[in-house]
């Protein structure tokens, strides 16, 4: 069981975004097909952006009830008589407060490298020297908001690790990464290399799949496997992506 009421969330993005998710395919990892898309060729963007654009429509019809402000930050949950009643954000330089029911969604804590209250350091330590497939803001701020308020945090060390991550040649140490996952997985054995290009070989079983890091073996360029699979298109675009870091 990897999560409950899956197939609900499945039907409510097809029922109120019309969206089509009628293809269920296995990829990498998984041992059955399980995960549900349509004919679009980037089925995740088509489905965040449905619930985008709806967000939107909301806020322009429904103002009194939705409002969305972009590019601020949280900082705090006001917690009063034992219940959250809201949080505190700066916007633009200056700070507010806002009251009402509160859902954090503000991701994980894989690139949480350099805060003095760092739950990467904290919970996983082993992996601080690695670079993260995360986006930068994945530094656990939800998480410590709901700690400083007393709240529970569970499942901490928990941090998945993908075996493969692109290498920017202009910024070898950069501590945020992008993931390779499906070209790099034609990259982990015997005869062609791609140059620039660094991995870990070690994704022969795709349970070690995992993406909160990426893994960087330097000391051995990861090499293209000669073999049916692996097609000349994940060689490019592999290559483009490195390209474009
Ligand atoms: C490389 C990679 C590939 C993946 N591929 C897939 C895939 O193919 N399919 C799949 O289902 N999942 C995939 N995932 C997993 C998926 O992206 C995450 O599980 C998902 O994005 C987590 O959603 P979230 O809303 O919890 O957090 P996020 O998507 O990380 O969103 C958090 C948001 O909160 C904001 N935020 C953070 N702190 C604050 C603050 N203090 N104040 C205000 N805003 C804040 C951030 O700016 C961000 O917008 C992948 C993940 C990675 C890293």
């Amino acid at each position: 069981m990897l999560t409950g009421k899956s197939g609900d969330a499945v039907n409510w993005l097809q029922d109120k975004f019309n969206l089509d998710l009628s293809k269920v395919s296995r990829l990498g990892g998984h041992s059955q097909p399980r995960t549900h898309r349509g004919g679009a060729q980037f089925p995740g963007m088509t489905i965040t952006y449905a619930q985008m654009e709806r967000l939107e429509d909301l806020a322009e019809s429904m103002p009194d009830r939705v409002a969305i402000v972009k590019k601020a930050r949280v900082t705090n949950l006001i917690f009063e008589n034992g219940a959250v009643r809201g949080v505190e954000y700066e916007h633009k330089g200056q700070k507010y407060r806002e009251e009402g029911v509160v859902v954090l969604a503000t991701g994980g804590y894989a690139a949480d490298f350099d805060d003095a209250e760092s739950l990467l350091k904290k919970h996983r330590p082993d992996l601080m020297k690695l670079p993260t497939t995360n986006g930068d803001h994945c530094t656990g701020d939800g998480q410590k908001m709901v700690n400083r308020i007393g709240g529970k945090l569970i499942d901490l060390e928990k941090v998945q690790v993908h075996p493969t991550g692109l290498v920017d040649p202009r910024d070898p140490d950069a501590k945020v990464s992008s993931v390779a996952a499906r070209p790099m997985r034609a990259l982990t054995s015997s005869a062609g290399q791609v140059p620039g290009c660094r991995g870990a070989a070690r994704c022969r079983r795709p349970a070690a799949r995992q993406r909160g890091q990426a893994l960087r073996r330097r000391a051995r360029p990861p090499r293209l496997r000669d073999g049916p699979h692996v097609g000349e298109r994940q060689c490019v675009v592999c290559v483009a992506r490195l390209v474009l870091c």
